[in-house]
């Protein structure tokens, strides 16, 4: 690119374009990422701040048509591929505007935003859609994958609510995708959504929200040594039969703010009475001999999509790496197995592991996202009783703790391997079309395939996870 072609692309743009010359404004967008390990060992070419989609289809048209790799990112930034070494990046980080239309039960929301952003204006109508379970990770990168939040148990993946989607192609154009436009477009939207174009907006449909948009939960909490005898009769109760969609049961090990290794479990629960809430939390929190701590609590849904937030701070180094699973749940033999594979897993964790941002969760996928019908979207992961995701950080830019935290993690993935059932996109990572294939099924990923050949057939959107696409 030429300092001259460069002048007329930011002449053409009304957002603006930052190059590795400009340092200081380079080096801020570069590390503003969640993950600091992630902004460290990227060195993109540079930025264009789109102020709106004109500045999108600027852009793509100047990019694709200097060969230069292109990869995007909202304002959340917080998985390894919205910014890639030697590609532009589009940053649609100023596009956040979300509009309700209470009405029709629909909520506009512009590409950039991220999931905070949208639950706080459909709650003004006690509405909801399913955002991620951290309000500040981008609705983008959630939605283009599956898309799984606390709720999605009773409302499904983020792809079973949109409805349609406005996006600008590897040619420029401007175009509005959903059902009865292009019905093959729309189903490889929903769950592979990143490979065809860049989304500008979606629409989802909204779901009402009982007890004015009151969530009642209680978190509670043991010491780490109770973990087997807590966790055990966890495993036997989300696997009951007759239990509501609209009750989950979240399982955790973390950190005390003191500082002490704890478990813990967190019901959420939709649209029930106070007392009938309180039989669930009774219930639980007698696992292990009793808890230690217990807040009962009855809080709105947006403060329920915060409260992880502080847990999960910018500019930290992280590695996770997660993993579906399903048992037998009369096999005692496999019950004992997840367990005893979590609770040392936990207590192998290294030694440099930050208190505040070190985890093993075990998030609940069954319920409605399993009844999705897995024909009218391209999403994957509907199989399963449990998203367990080991996460670490660390506080210093030391690379043998990235090497030690990768090994942990993966370690844990291994170790729960026999209960493997699928994959999830957004937590995979996959760079090749193996891995690609432990993600999709061979036959959703001929249509995939198809549908990029048509769409993006000199592969201008190469960059990020869908390293298959090269192949084509
Ligand atoms: C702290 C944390 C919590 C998480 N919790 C959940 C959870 O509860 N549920 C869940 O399902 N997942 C969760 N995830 C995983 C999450 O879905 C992925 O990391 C996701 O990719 C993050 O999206 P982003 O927009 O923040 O990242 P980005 O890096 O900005 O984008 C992710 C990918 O999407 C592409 N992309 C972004 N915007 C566009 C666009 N407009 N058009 C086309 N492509 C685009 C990017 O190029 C990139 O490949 C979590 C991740 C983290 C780090």
């Amino acid at each position: 690119m030429t300092d001259n072609a460069l002048a007329d692309l930011k002449a053409a743009l009304r957002g603006e374009l930052i190059t590795r010359a400009d340092e200081q404004a380079f080096n801020a967008a570069r590390f503003r990422g969640w993950n600091r390990d992630l902004n460290t060992r990227a060195n993109p070419l540079g930025f264009v701040i789109a102020s709106g989609v004109r500045d999108v289809v600027t852009a793509v048209n100047y990019f694709r048509s200097n060969n230069t790799p292109i990869t995007v990112r909202g304002k959340g930034s917080h998985s390894p591929y919205g910014m890639a070494n030697d590609a532009v990046v589009i940053d649609l980080m100023k596009m956040t505007a979300v509009r309700v239309d209470p009405e029709k039960k629909l909520v506009f929301v512009q590409a950039g935003a991220d999931g905070g952003d949208v639950d706080h204006e459909t709650a003004l109508y006690d509405l909801i859609c399913i955002t991620g379970s951290v309000s500040h990770t981008g609705f983008a990168g959630v939605a283009l994958g599956g898309g799984i939040g606390h709720l999605s148990r009773w409302l499904g993946a983020v792809v079973d609510s949109i409805v349609g989607y406005e996006m600008v192609t590897a040619t420029g154009e401007v175009i509005r995708v959903n059902a009865a436009k292009d019905p093959e477009l729309f189903w490889g939207m929903r769950g592979n959504g990143a490979s065809f174009g860049i989304v500008t907006e979606f629409v989802l449909k909204l779901r009402d929200m009982p007890n004015n948009g009151i969530i009642r939960s209680a978190p509670i909490l043991w010491g780490a040594d109770k973990a087997k005898e807590v966790m055990t009769p966890w495993m036997d109760r989300i696997a009951r039969p007759e239990r509501k969609e609209t009750e989950t049961l979240q399982f955790a090990f973390l950190h005390s703010p003191d500082g002490d290794p704890v478990c813990g479990v967190v019901p959420l629960i939709v649209g029930e009475t106070e007392a009938a809430a309180k039989v669930t939390c009774d219930e639980v929190a007698a696992y292990g001999g009793g808890a230690v701590v217990r807040q009962d609590t009855q809080l709105p849904y947006t403060a329920l999509q915060a409260a992880l937030d502080d847990l999960f701070p910018f500019d930290t180094n992280y590695w996770d790496k997660g993993v579906f699973i399903d048992w037998d749940p009369s096999d005692r033999k496999a019950i004992n197995c997840i367990v005893d594979t979590a609770v040392q897993h936990w207590n192998e964790k290294p030694d440099f592991a930050s208190k505040l941002s070190t985890f093993i969760l075990c998030m609940e996928v069954n319920g409605a996202l399993g009844k999705g019908d897995p024909a009218s979207t391209s999403f994957a992961a509907r199989s399963g009783r449990l998203w367990c995701t080991a996460i670490i950080s660390w506080s210093d830019d030391d690379v043998s703790k990235r090497a030690a935290s990768k090994k942990w993690c993966d370690a844990f993935v291994q170790k729960l391997s026999p209960f493997h059932v699928t994959t999830y996109l957004n937590n995979a990572m996959p760079e090749s079309d193996s891995e690609m294939l432990g993600v999709f099924p061979e036959d959703t990923m001929k249509r995939l395939r198809a549908l990029k050949a048509k769409h993006d057939p000199n592969n201008v959107f190469k960059t990020g996870a869908w390293h298959y696409e090269a192949h084509v």
